[in-house]
């Protein structure tokens, strides 16, 4: 995809990428031109990696993880289908990412 420089117009330029934390806990890149430093967009990350939901709303949850992992096991047991199964997959996740990089 051919993404340009609003302000200088270059065109597929080697973007500064900085990590911003939104006040809500959501995780976004921040892209600016390297050429003029003017911003260009936000990419938005690890969107399901913080809980939307229950008593640990907006906490990350590989934080959780590491202090509450007996809700996590409830959760994953007891929570809605669908949350379950999307916290299943953030559980997955981490624990891969954990076994990568022990290696
Ligand atoms: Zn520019």
């Amino acid at each position: 995809m051919e993404e340009s420089c609003r302000v200088c117009g270059v065109i597929n330029p080697q973007w500064v990428v900085t990590d911003k934390i939104f006040k809500n806990g959501t995780k976004h890149k921040e892209m600016r031109c390297p050429d003029c430093q003017s911003f260009y967009k936000y990419q938005k990350q690890n969107k399901e990696d913080i809980f939307y939901f229950g008593k640990y709303k907006g906490e990350k949850v590989s934080e959780v993880m590491v202090k509450d992992e007996d809700y996590i096991k409830w959760f994953l047991k007891n929570g809605i289908p669908k949350a379950a199964r999307a916290l299943q997959r953030v559980v997955d996740k981490i624990n891969n990412k954990k076994i990568g990089e022990e290696k």
